[in-house]
Order: structure tokens, then C-alpha cells, then sequence
């Protein structure tokens, strides 16, 4: 069997790139290959489900509007009754006197960009959000609009459904090797033994990247990084509560009637996943998270926690930016990975750019050049400061 573009995983990044791929008018064959295509594991359901413009690159604020311009648009591109729970309650960055400069520079990059993004201090956030405790806090930076939470299953599963009855064909497999001669890939091996011979190959394998892409004999420094959830409840109700990002780095967000928080491990712990192991860390909750959850927000002293789940971020720990475009020799074989936690708002943008990059030559809506392998072979980091 030989397909023109074959892609590696059916998420969100493999999913919106095969949608946009014939929205641009591709005509060749398209295999889109998952190995599970229950997602149970994938980065994409086990997310927080988040937007935001609040990047410190601009190029990562354009891949977010690029997608927030197509959540506003869903019925028109999906059909009536089109819908994603998008909760537009913003983001509220808090920074303490030290990271009050950074604060400062990335509010100035995003109000360029035109984000709707207001930086107050102190006293101002006390009024804004009473329930607030601005202790240890210089200032916040607020997305009034633009900005919040949805359904990411409801996002993957409307693309896929779109997918249908559009000439894609579904393979449910592993891919387990890819056939390279000189400078082209050929072929992706799958796990039953068969063979697709490709024109073009997509690594959209999210956490599982870098194995994919050393399948192909190329480097590529992405690898699953464990984060928990903690689902809690309080007696209290914020109903304007937006998604807040201490300066510890640690987030809590409202979820219907109930609240998730999170945060990275601490980074003398942060590392490598074993990509089997989705147990949470409640050491995490009840050693880190609770005691700064309360007195962020001195209400949330009695809470209750009653789940938590953990998932794998797509980590690239060279600069923790996406990875996307062609490989600069190898340049059959492409890279949608790494995106560290904010893959899945930018999953839609990079689909459509990678999709008109393999239809026409060239990018055309979102710039992605800043986002090319070229800067890991040159060792030159695309920093985004803004990872939570
Ligand atoms: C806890 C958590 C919270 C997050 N919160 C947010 C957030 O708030 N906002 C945000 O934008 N992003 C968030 N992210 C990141 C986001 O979820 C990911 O960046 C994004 O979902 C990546 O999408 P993907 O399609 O590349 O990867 P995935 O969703 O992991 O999909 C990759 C697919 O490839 C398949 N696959 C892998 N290897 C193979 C193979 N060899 N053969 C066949 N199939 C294969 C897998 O089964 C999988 O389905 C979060 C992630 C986690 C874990």
C-alpha cells in the first residue's frame, strides 16, 4: 500500500493536520495511523484543556489566536450544534517581586500582538478577585478575553467525526520502524508486520515522539514528562475564577462544580517518564499543592480532594517549544512535536500550517519557520519562558 503523506498518531496534532490537509485541497493519499484509538493515554484527554496568549514568543501567541479564531468559528466549520465547552474565564499569571520583570516583558510582547491582556498590581488584583490572598505578589497579568478552557475529547472527537467520508484512511496500528534510504524516509514498518510505503511521513506521536523520530535514525529531544491533576471540591463558589498560575508554578482552574490544580515536579525531580507509568503523585498534593492552594485562596484551607489522574506532556527539553516543519536533509519526513504542555491549543495551528506547507511549499497563515528542527542541529534555543 502506498500513501503520499502518512501520519504517526491520531490525537489532536495528528488529526487537525489531516483535516486541514484536504481543507487546503490535498488530493493525494492520506493513512492516519493510531495505536489506540480509544486516546485513553494520549497527551491530548489526559490535558487540562487550556488557551491562552500569555506565551513570552510571539510566534506562540499567533498559534494560539490562530486556534481561538477557530473555536469562535465552530459551527461554521463543523456544522450547527458544534460545540467544545469553551469557558472564555482567562488566564491570571501572578508573579512575585522577582518575576515581576518577565511579567512586565511578556505583557508588553502580548499586548503587540494584540492580546487582550491587562497587567495589574497588587491592591488592584485584591479587588478584581477578592477571594485572592496577594501576599508574596507584585502584580498579575489578566486575559480578559481571549482566553480559558474547554473539551478536549469534544475538540478531537468533532475533527475526527469531520474526518470521515473525506478519503482518510483510519489504520489502527503501531508503528514499530520506518524504512530510510540516504536523505528520504520510505515507509513505516507496523507492529503486525505490514508495510506503507509513504511519500511523506508526519511524526505526530506527542509524547512518544522521540522514539518515532529514532525510528527514522534522527534525534529528537522530546520525551513524555509525568504531570498529575487533582481534582478537588470547596464549599466556596468563584464563578468568575479564572485559570491561576502562582509564581511557583503551581495552577488551579474551576471544572463544572469542582476544581483541578497542578504543577510540575519539582525540577530536582523532573525527567524522563516511564511512558507506562500514569499513577498521580499524591505526595505532590498534600506535601506542595495544598499548602500554597490555601494560602492563595485562605477559603480553600478546607477543600476535599477526590480524584487526580496523570498524563504525559510532549516535553521538549532542549528549549520547550514546539517542533515543527521538515527535517532540513531528510526533508520527506516532518515534525509536529514537543510542544510541552501547550500542544493542545496549538494543535489546530499547527495542523494548518504543516497542512499548507505539504499542499503548496510554503507556509502561508502561520509562520512556523521559527519553530524548525534547524535550531537543534545549530544548537540555538527558541526559549518559551511561559510553560506551566
Ligand atoms: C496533564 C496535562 C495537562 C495539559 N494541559 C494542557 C493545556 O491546558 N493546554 C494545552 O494546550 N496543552 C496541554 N497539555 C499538552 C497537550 O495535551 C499536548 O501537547 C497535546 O495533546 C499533544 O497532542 P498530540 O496529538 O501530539 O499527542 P497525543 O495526544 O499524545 O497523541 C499522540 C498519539 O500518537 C499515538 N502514537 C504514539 N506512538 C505511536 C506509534 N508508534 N504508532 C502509532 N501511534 C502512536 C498515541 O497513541 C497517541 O494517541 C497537557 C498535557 C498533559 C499531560
Amino acid at each position: 500500500m502506498r500513501y503520499d503523506v502518512v501520519i504517526v498518531g491520531g490525537a489532536i496534532v495528528g488529526s487537525s493536520l489531516a483535516w486541514f490537509l484536504r481543507e487546503e485541497g490535498f488530493s493525494g493519499r492520506i493513512a492516519l495511523i493510531e495505536r489506540d484509538p480509544s486516546f485513553a493515554r494520549s497527551a491530548t484527554t489526559l490535558s487540562c484543556a487550556s488557551i491562552r496568549q500569555q506565551f513570552s514568543v510571539p510566534q506562540n501567541i499567533r498559534l494560539s489566536q490562530f486556534t481561538l479564531s477557530l473555536f469562535r468559528r465552530l459551527e461554521e466549520e463543523f456544522g450547527a450544534g458544534a460545540d467544545i465547552g469553551f469557558r472564555e474565564k482567562g488566564y491570571l499569571i501572578l508573579a512575585s517581586d522577582d518575576g515581576l520583570p518577565i511579567l512586565e516583558a511578556n505583557h508588553a510582547v502580548q499586548i503587540a500582538e494584540g492580546a487582550d491582556i491587562v497587567l495589574e498590581n497588587a491592591p488592584a488584583l485584591a479587588r478584581r478577585f477578592p477571594f485572592l490572598s496577594t501576599e508574596g505578589i507584585a502584580a498579575g497579568s489578566f486575559g480578559r478575553s481571549g482566553e480559558g478552557w474547554f473539551d478536549a475529547h469534544a475538540l478531537l472527537m468533532l475533527i475526527r467525526r469531520a474526518l470521515k467520508g473525506r478519503n482518510i484512511d483510519f489504520v489502527k496500528g503501531e508503528v514499530t520502524g520506518i524504512d530510510r534510504q540516504a536523505d528520504a524516509v520510505t515507509a513505516v514498518l507496523l507492529a503486525d508486520g505490514s508495510r506503507l510505503e509513504a511519500g511523506a511521513i508526519v511524526n505526530a506521536a506527542g509524547p512518544n515522539a522521540g522514539a518515532v523520530a529514532a525510528m527514522a535514525g534522527v534525534p529528537l529531544p522530546v520525551e513524555p514528562r509525568k504531570r498529575s491533576v487533582f481534582v478537588f471540591e470547596a464549599r466556596e463558589s468563584y464563578p468568575d475564577m479564572p485559570l491561576i498560575v502562582d509564581p511557583t508554578g503551581i495552577y488551579l482552574r474551576p471544572e463544572g462544580a469542582v476544581y483541578i490544580t497542578g504543577g510540575a515536579d519539582p525540577e530536582a525531580t523532573d525527567g524522563p517518564a516511564d511512558p507506562l507509568d500514569f499513577d498521580p503523585d499524591w505526595p505532590q498534593f498534600e506535601e506542595i499543592i495544598w499548602p500554597l492552594l490555601a494560602t492563595r485562596i485562605p477559603a480553600f484551607e478546607a477543600i476535599k480532594a477526590t480524584r487526580a489522574w496523570a498524563g504525559h506532556y510532549d516535553y521538549n527539553s532542549f528549549d520547550q517549544n514546539g517542533v515543527i516543519g521538515p527535517h532540513p536533509e531528510i526533508t520527506n519526513l516532518f515534525f509536529a512535536n514537543g510542544f510541552s504542555g501547550h500542544g493542545l491549543q496549538q494543535a489546530p495551528a499547527a495542523g494548518k500550517a504543516l497542512a499548507e506547507f505539504l499542499t503548496h511549499g510554503a507556509y502561508r497563515t502561520v509562520d512556523c519557520s521559527a519553530f524548525g528542527y534547524e535550531r537543534l542541529v545549530e544548537g540555538r534555543p527558541f526559549r518559551e519562558l511561559n510553560v506551566i
